[in-house]
């Protein structure tokens, strides 16, 4: 198959309008989208990706309006998220209307729904006609993709289009927040913090997989996040001077860290941490990089996030 790219969201929506599969940019990571209604197209994303029919989808629309067209009941929680936080890098889990496909949602009565901040995501939306749903544009198990580039690596002659657009802002996909109860609870942390959602809420819970059989979140059970080499946290430059190496082997190192160890705390670095994370494990993969050192964060604010990912990272 010939992979066309293109900046011309009419182009590319065209696709979508034919039941075909799009790569599209938004600020937190490059999505891979079928027209929620049409299950062929649907099947054609877990293809291309090879991701399990389990691990459902995000619906991405442009217009809140479209919000009850898909699902049962806006509940509070939701409403209040929807009015502080959409457009933005957050996805919300409600229970599911019944025209949704069950492909959409991975066998669960509930559904994903985000609103992308970045204008040129919801212009594409808007000229498709339908909400999207769509997973990362990756090849289930590398790290996300964050530039049209590496959907390009991942999935060159698997799908028929992407939507060239700008390098994602965040870097690291959406906080999923589900909001069936009127407790909103964490399922993946993302740039919109605990600390942020605590602004509207008098309790807001972290969803502890590891407390129950089965994940709620089931994209959570798999390997994600992962670059090939081994990666390895550390919390100082001392720890790195520690580190054992094979010494029959020369050893191929990467190393990502905040500015200072020192000042790991400032926001403006925490950013710029999340933003890279993923485009330098690819970079560490394209130069054979055999061991990658990551600096920890504090789990605060943002840091929660880019622990999660880091942690998912070296335990794969
Ligand atoms: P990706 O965008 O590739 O991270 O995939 C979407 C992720 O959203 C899934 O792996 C799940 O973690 C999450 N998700 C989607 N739908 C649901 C749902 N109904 N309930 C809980 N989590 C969901
Ligand atoms: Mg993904």
């Amino acid at each position: 198959m010939e992979t066309i790219i293109t900046t011309s969201v009419k182009k590319a929506a065209e696709f979508i309008k034919k039941g075909e599969i799009v790569a599209f940019p938004t600020e937190t990571v490059y999505g891979l989208g079928a027209n929620v209604f049409n299950e062929e197209a649907l099947k054609k994303i877990f293809l291309a990706k090879g991701r399990p029919q389990d691990n459902p989808l995000i619906v991405h629309i442009s217009n809140v309006d479209q919000i009850k067209s898909l699902v049962k009941k806006i509940t509070d929680s939701a409403k209040i998220i929807i009015e502080k936080f959409f457009p933005g890098p957050i996805t919300i889990i409600l229970n599911k209307n019944d025209v949704i496909p069950d492909l959409v949602s991975g066998g669960l009565n509930t559904i994903a729904l985000r609103m992308p901040s970045l204008e040129l995501t919801r212009i594409f939306i808007d000229e498709c006609g339908v909400p999207l749903a769509a997973p990362s544009a990756n090849l289930s198990g590398s790290p996300s993709p964050t530039t049209w580039r590496h959907v390009f690596d991942d999935l060159n002659g698997r799908i028929p289009c992407i939507l060239k657009g700008p390098k994602c802002s965040v870097g690291i996909e959406s906080t999923v927040v589900d909001c069936t109860k009127n407790i909103p609870v964490i399922l993946r942390p993302g740039i919109i913090s605990l600390e942020d959602l605590k602004k509207f809420f008098p309790i807001v819970k972290i969803y502890n997989p590891h407390k129950t059989k089965k994940p709620k979140s089931p994209g959570m059970k798999y390997r994600h996040y992962a670059p090939k080499a081994k990666v390895i946290l550390i919390d100082s430059e001392e720890d790195f001077l520690r580190y054992k190496f094979d010494k029959n082997k020369a050893a191929f190192i990467g190393f990502i860290r905040v500015k200072d160890f020192k000042k790991s705390k400032r926001v403006s670095d925490l950013n710029d941490y999340a933003k890279n994370i993923f485009n330098f494990f690819r970079k560490c993969d394209e130069e054979k990089i055999e061991y990658i050192f990551c600096q920890k964060v504090s789990e605060k604010g943002l840091g929660l996030a880019i622990m999660n990912r880091l942690i998912k990272a070296a335990n794969s």
